[in-house]
């Protein structure tokens, strides 16, 4: 965390008498950030949200109320893993390598596939709000999760699925797995690192092949797919990538989807 503790120093948010920070940052600016204090910028280069989010969890609400262009400066740090800044003076580099999560309505009145209410919104006013997400940056984003409203009966009456903490020891061995098997974590695979270290069944290489054709998926986002259904594996100790993995893995990208 000391290149975490670095950059908040820097952005001068580092508490009086703090020495190393010791949580992960959690960062959730509001849809009015500018492009510079999202990703980072400005004169003198002060480091954006996304490098104070370092090994932490940026959070974006409402995703399609932030401006698009500001939305768009993300994709080179997310990919990247850091944001570069070249002055006359030379290059800056601020680490950006965090875990983005971003939530958005189906629609905008929000209430589309609503089990009682009922949406007022013409197809075209959803198809320009869903627009207002790029492909490119939906192609740097693992996993796309619908999460439909709950009757109050099904919250009442649900198990609350798999305690937190029993999950968190899942996956900490998942990410031990990952370790000891590639000395970083699946999301961090490079193309050949993938290939070296993701073997799936042939079975599930033909179905991704054919989600990729059907779909219309760019090679970005097969490799994405392939990462997330090692992870699947990984959260259950499993040596092999199989079918199921895959098959879940691609139901995770239900914003790539013609719709
Ligand atoms: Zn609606």
């Amino acid at each position: 965390m000391e290149l975490t503790t670095r950059v908040h120093s820097i952005a001068g948010l580092l508490p009086a008498g703090c020495g190393l920070i010791a949580r992960r940052p959690f960062r959730s600016p509001h849809h009015g950030v500018s492009g510079p204090g999202l990703v980072g910028g400005g004169s003198p280069p002060r480091p954006g949200e996304v490098s104070l989010a370092h090994h932490g969890v940026l959070f974006l609400d409402e995703l399609p109320e932030y401006p698009r262009t500001v939305l768009e400066s993300l994709r080179q740090p997310l990919e990247d893993g850091h944001l570069s800044i070249v002055r006359a003076g030379g290059r800056l580099r601020f680490p950006a390598r965090c875990c983005l999560v971003a939530a958005m309505n189906p629609c905008p009145c929000g209430f589309l596939g609503h089990p009682t209410r009922r949406c007022t919104c013409g197809s075209d006013e959803i198809h320009r709000y869903r627009a207002k997400i790029s492909g490119p940056l939906l192609d740097r984003i693992d996993i796309h999760l619908e999460v439909p409203a709950q009757r109050p009966d099904a919250l009442q009456d649900g198990d609350g699925g798999e305690p937190s903490p029993v999950l968190r020891q899942r996956v900490c061995a998942a990410r031990e797995r990952m370790q000891a098997r590639q000395g970083r974590a699946n999301a961090l695979l490079d193309p050949r690192g993938l290939r070296q270290h993701v073997h799936a069944a042939p079975e599930a290489l033909r179905l991704l092949g054919q989600a990729v054709d059907e779909l219309g998926l760019s090679a970005r986002a097969h490799d994405r797919i392939l990462k997330v259904a090692r992870t699947i594996a990984d959260l259950e100790a499993r040596d092999a990538v199989g079918l199921d993995d895959v098959s879940e893995a691609i139901g995770y990208r239900v914003l790539d989807r013609p719709g």
